[in-house]
């Protein structure tokens, strides 16, 4: 295996403290040294990394790779290559395909495809309920044995609460999170879009900010009862990040997410009805975002998540109402909180880095991931703060070209993935070198 020295980068490393221009050595897939001007051994291989940012790998716990089952959506090479393209080094992929990972046999199936097909790490969510029809629960012991790493309806919600309590319940027992869509299902019923000024003036129907609160409250007060550790997906309601942060003040083990689209986008956007901006939860207004915004600044949201969700170009080619919800997330996602936060100089690098990094590691306590620690796993990001670049969706790697983000311009770009040692993306393509 080969042997790297990455010289002169700027290494970013919350979870080590590190933010200083430092080399860094990789041997047999792991960090093998960091530090001042390491001396080159006769066996290393040099990667100039001055004027670039140095991060250990992103960390994604909410993506949709869409295999089994929906390929002409996504699969394991074309989702993991839009992944390492956009700097993730491990995903977390729900259990929403067809069919539904809800038990061990299929568990077992995706670990072998993953083995074959994946560029980057891939770890699975099982179901919470069979088929996630909301009325039995999944087999949680057995796919805990065979390896996934939390349980999902994501989609939905998970409508019985006695099912939800259930799910906490043995989910604890194997240390492993329960993920929660939460939306009350009666409450959105049919809404394409938030409910407000703008869906009235659209003659939308709309799905109330109320209907997360509702739900989030639920899940909360489960959690308390139970112990088991609820995470709260795509948090993009006020109402929510004050319940949750009220919850984790009390103890309640409970940690949340954000995307970039509900941190950057608004509902009017939907003005145009063009239905690359439809999602679950809705696009909501500024007042929302003000409130993620302090949740993500005080710890109350704990990560930043894509929520990738590609679909067929032609899926989404159609009248808002109709159109499916959701959308590629992961060749967007760095650079579009770079462009938004960081070059406007609202958050430091390392701020946005933590979220991607150390915070989604630490919210399903991960270990081995999210950092560049002396001895732990090479998986690490080259970042170029300042490469300009325009979103074209036919260029991306995903097969999901929809894409809120099309035609924007950007600031910062991902330009090299490392994975256990071996770089799987560089300069625009897949590399298994
Ligand atoms: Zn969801």
């Amino acid at each position: 295996m080969a042997q790297w020295l990455i010289q002169n980068g700027h290494l970013i490393d919350p979870a080590n403290g590190l933010d200083d221009v430092l080399d860094i050595r990789i041997v047999d897939g792991n960090v093998a040294a960091v530090g001042k001007s390491l001396t080159a051994e006769a066996s290393d291989e040099i990667v100039n990394a001055s004027g670039l940012i140095v991060s250990p790998g992103f960390i994604d716990i909410h993506c949709h790779l869409r295999e089994p089952g929906q390929e002409a959506k996504e699969d394991l090479v074309t989702g993991t290559a839009s992944a390492a393209a956009g700097g993730f080094t491990t995903i977390l992929t729900m259990a929403n395909t067809r069919p539904v990972i809800d038990q061990a046999i299929i568990v077992a199936g995706m670990k072998y495809k993953i083995q074959t097909d994946a560029v980057v790490r891939v770890e699975i969510t099982g179901a919470v309920t069979k088929g996630l029809e909301g009325k039995e629960l999944a087999e949680i012991g057995d796919m805990a044995q065979a390896g996934v790493r939390a349980f999902s309806d994501d989609g939905f919600y998970v409508n019985d609460g006695r099912l939800m309590r259930a799910a906490l319940e043995y989910a604890s027992m194997f240390n492993l999170p329960v993920i929660s869509h939460s939306e009350d299902c009666c409450l959105v019923a049919d809404g394409v879009m938030h409910e407000g000024c703008v869906s009235a003036k659209l003659g939308l129907k709309g799905r109330p900010a109320e209907a997360e609160n509702i739900a989030v409250s639920r899940e909360l007060m489960l959690a308390e009862m139970t112990g088991g550790h609820v995470h709260i997906a795509h948090v993009s309601s006020k109402g929510a990040v004050d319940l949750i942060r009220a919850a984790k003040a009390k103890g309640i083990k409970v940690t949340a997410e954000v995307t970039p689209h509900h941190l950057c986008l608004v509902d009017k956007t939907i003005e145009s009805f063009d239905s690359a901006f439809k999602v679950n939860p809705p696009l909501r207004t500024n007042e929302h975002i003000v409130a993620l915004l302090e949740g993500l600044n005080d710890g109350t949201l704990d990560a930043i998540a894509t929520d990738h969700a590609p679909h067929a170009y032609e899926e989404k080619d159609c009248e808002f109402n109709d159109a499916p919800c959701g959308f590629a997330g992961f060749e967007t996602a760095f650079s579009v909180l770079h462009s938004r936060f960081v070059k406007t100089g609202e958050w430091s690098v390392q701020k946005l880095i933590q979220k991607m990094t150390a915070g989604p590691a630490a919210a399903f306590d991960w270990q081995d991931r999210g950092h560049l620690s002396v001895g732990g796993l090479a998986d690490l990001v080259l970042i170029d703060p300042n490469k300009a670049w325009v979103v074209d969706p036919q260029k991306l790697l995903t097969r999901g070209k929809s894409c809120p983000f099309a035609g924007m311009e950007m600031t910062g770009q991902v330009v090299r993935t490392m994975v256990n040692g071996k770089w799987v993306y560089q300069d625009g393509k897949i590399t298994r070198k």
